[in-house]
């Protein structure tokens, strides 16, 4: 069989040209070649036994529904590729915008930056390594903590990224120029409705806050003029539809938006506020 045969038959048994990429990422990855490599290899016969089995073995998860993500252990996000298990949420494109616009408030100074919720510490890392921010990483899962310190150590951040187990805010009151997160925004009916991918295999904590959608968010807001210095910023990721009550939760916490940020499909998704 050839690799471009190997890649057809499979690519028909999805019934869906949505996961030709997928495939031939796990083809790729079984047989560790490179995107040009694999094009110049097309019509070449598939020799390697075990590389057959790897990919027979990852194409079954596929089928299975499982994220790309999980199946490789990683995902890139910013241009960096992160390690990411099931513990913790897959870096979503939409974050890059929360990040985007971190960067550009963070410029070069020094500041303190509390992520909440870090999970595989996407957004930690990038603002450590295009900032000059000191970083206080936070989750409340154990088995996310393990995922974000290994990738801190990919990174070696050690000295720029400090992690603590918490529940959204580190019990001691030191104060911080930035808090940035991309909390669970789904509600109970938008996780329920979320596609098998998503609802078999990525965390339910990352992603569920409740009945609402918003009770993470209210939380977040809520605390935040507590840990904020003086002109400190808060950035969101929020969800469809949640703009106004998101608003609702800056006036009662006494914080001024400042910009809301819409995603490519026109959803308001990063919301920056200040103290
Ligand atoms: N901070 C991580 C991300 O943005 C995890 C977020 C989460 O688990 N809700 O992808």
């Amino acid at each position: 069989m050839l690799f471009s045969e190997l890649f057809a038959v499979h690519l028909q048994q999805l019934k869906s040209g949505e996961l030709s990429t997928a495939v031939e990422a796990l083809i790729e990855n079984a047989f560790a070649m490179n995107r040009s490599q694999f094009w110049i290899r097309k019509n070449q016969p598939v020799r390697d036994a075990a590389g057959l089995r790897k990919f027979r073995k990852h194409f079954a998860r596929l089928l299975a529904h499982e994220p790309l993500a999980y199946i490789l252990g990683e995902k890139e996000f910013f241009g960096e590729v992160f390690y990411v298990n099931p513990a913790v949420l897959i870096p979503r494109p939409e974050t890059e915008l929360l990040v985007e616009k971190a960067l550009d408030l963070a410029g070069s100074k020094t500041l303190r930056i509390l992520d909440i919720g870090a999970g595989s510490g996407n957004i930690s890392v990038i603002m450590a390594l295009k900032s000059a921010a000191q970083i206080t990483a936070v989750d409340r899962s154990r088995p996310a903590l393990r995922v974000l310190k290994k990738n801190i150590v990919r990174f070696g951040l050690q000295k720029r990224i400090r992690v603590m187990a918490a529940d959204l805010f580190p019990k001691q009151n030191e104060p911080f120029d930035m808090i940035i997160a991309n909390p669970p925004y789904l509600s109970g009916k938008e996780w329920r409705e979320s596609p098998a991918g998503i609802k078999l295999f990525e965390p339910e904590a990352a992603l569920l806050a409740g009945p609402t959608g918003t009770e993470v968010l209210a939380r977040i807001i809520a605390g935040a003029p507590q840990h904020l210095t003086p002109c400190g910023h808060v950035l969101l990721e929020i969800g469809r539809g949640q703009l106004r009550a998101v608003r609702g939760f800056l006036k009662s916490a006494r914080l001024r938006e400042m910009d809301t940020i819409c995603d490519y499909s026109g959803i308001a998704r990063v919301v920056v506020a200040c103290r």
